[in-house]
């Protein structure tokens, strides 16, 4: 059986934080999702999107059972998730990013005082794409954590503000904060009509995040991301390399394989 292929980041590996971004690299899926893909709305099998998502859950220490993903619109609305609240439910409520913060009587506080480093994580949050970006984010302060689905939709939406604002607020400032942007679709395809541009420079008013050196405008959205990151105050980013599109062997990409693409997730646990 193959082992999942999973990225991650440095800065968030030094910290001890749990967390990963998923490859099509590892799972159970076949035909156009091939291999690990986490999402049954695009018509895989649900019994292998449950076998993918317990697969990478164990490849980075989470319980299956405690992670929690939402249902992505492409705005701006964060979800804080408690211990209590039902993954289930949680999946249906509307949301692009999700946060979690280590709670004084829930499960995951039992989990690290009584655990070590072989005791699977409670609570994780993630986000499922297929050429938008991901993104992960933890503060020191609080060691609270977040997850983000940000397209150009939500990068103009200001999901990434947000979901940084539920953090920074419980933290009292971001300077606690790092954040690892994922695998999203390059500046080498991300081609974008004039209408998305403006939208994009309306938010974002910066010229370096569009190529205009081809035919037609290209976006480059983990650019953008960085931008309001920095603009936040988070203290250190990190880029975790890839362009969907490019990469068939370990990405999924909506702009390359269509509606029936996989898609990816993104997860970063309490400790
Ligand atoms: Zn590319």
């Amino acid at each position: 059986m193959a082992e999942p292929l999973v990225l991650k980041s440095e800065l968030l590996t030094a910290r001890g934080v749990r967390h990963g971004f998923s490859t099509r690299i590892g799972g159970v899926s076949e035909g156009p999702f091939a291999t690990l893909n986490v999402a049954v709305g695009p018509g895989d099998r649900a019994e292998a999107v449950e076998e993918n998502l317990r697969r990478f859950t164990a490849a980075i220490g989470v319980e299956r059972g405690g992670l929690y993903q939402t249902s992505q619109v492409h705005g701006a609305d964060v979800r804080v998730v408690e211990p209590s609240d039902d993954p289930a439910a949680v999946l249906h409520e509307r949301a692009d990013a999700l946060a979690a913060f280590p709670s004084s009587r829930g499960p995951s506080s039992r989990g690290a005082s009584s655990g070590g480093p072989s005791t699977a994580a409670h609570l994780a949050v993630g986000v499922r794409t297929a050429d938008c970006v991901p993104i992960l984010v933890h503060d020191q302060v609080t060691g609270g954590v977040a997850a983000i689905h940000a397209g150009w939709r939500g990068v103009v939406s200001g999901v990434v503000s947000a979901a940084v604002a539920q953090l920074a607020i419980r933290a009292r400032g971001s300077k606690g904060l790092v954040a690892a942007i994922g695998p999203c679709i390059g500046p080498c395809c991300f081609e974008i009509g004039d209408e998305v541009v403006g939208a994009l420079l309306g938010s974002v008013p910066d010229e370096s995040i569009i190529l205009r050196d081809r035919e037609r405008p290209h976006a480059d959205l983990r650019r953008a991301v960085r931008l309001q990151l920095g603009a936040l105050g988070v203290s250190e980013v990190e880029d975790v390399p890839g362009c969907t599109r490019c990469d068939a062997e370990r990405f999924y990409s909506h702009r390359r394989d269509g509606a029936r693409s996989g898609r990816l997730l993104a997860a970063i646990a309490v400790s």
